[in-house]
């Protein structure tokens, strides 16, 4: 499932990691704090904007992304390291964000949609609407696989999915799953790609090892 890019998409969708605690290769930087890039059939949105906007910039160059082919800005929550680089990516590429009520209004975007309840953004794109009053997650359908993605889990990992399940069942989670470790939740789950703050990536990896994928900045998954 891990591909190199670029590497036209043929159908489905393609996550790429562009920021996080680790890197999977020496040239792409790492430092505290998560970003992806989803790219869809239909929209590409940046998941949330790492802490510092010189290296998510930087690891986007390297990745070969374009900002101006990102439609929209997807932001999880207002904790700094998710939120640190959307100014300077604004500059560079105004356009819309979506974002919890408890966030403050990011200047330069074309568009601002404060996003409390669940909501189909795009077609087949939604978000959880914002939960236990701090994060949303984004929920990408396709086909019949829906796949969610998480900042940081400050809702818990079972509120989350259980949330996106209203969108289709759930097959697939990438994100930040902070001190989660009640792991039947994911039992069913056919693929699992832990980053950023998750405690228990080893864990995951040794109990899944069939359906763990890799993160790290500049991780390519292809779903
Ligand atoms: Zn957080
Ligand atoms: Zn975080």
């Amino acid at each position: 499932m891990i591909v190199v890019r670029p590497r036209p998409i043929i159908h489905g969708m393609r996550i790429t990691i562009v920021y996080d605690n680790v890197a999977r290769d020496p040239a792409f930087r790492a430092d505290w704090g998560f970003a992806a890039l989803v790219e869809t059939s239909g929209p590409t949105i940046l998941f949330d904007t790492g802490a510092k906007g010189s290296i998510l910039m930087d690891n986007m160059e390297k990745l070969a992304i374009d900002p101006a082919g990102i439609d929209a800005v997807f932001v999880s929550h207002g904790h700094w390291d998710h939120t640190g680089g959307l100014a300077d990516f604004l500059q560079v590429q105004p356009t819309t964000v979506f974002l919890p009520p408890t966030c403050p209004p990011p200047q330069d975007a074309t568009r601002t949609v404060f996003l409390k309840q669940p909501t189909e953004l795009f077609r087949n794109v939604f978000s959880t609407g914002q939960l236990a009053g701090i994060e949303q997650s984004l929920v990408v359908r396709r086909n019949n696989h829906t796949i969610v993605i998480a900042g940081c889990s400050h809702p818990g990992v079972g509120t989350i999915l259980s949330a996106a399940a209203r969108f289709g069942p759930v097959h697939a989670l990438i994100g930040g799953l902070h001190g989660f470790d009640d792991f039947s939740l994911i039992e069913r789950l056919e693929a699992i790609c832990p980053v950023h703050c998750t405690r228990h990536i080893d864990a995951i990896k040794r109990r899944y090892p069939d359906r763990y994928l890799a993160g790290g900045a500049g991780s390519v998954i292809d779903l």
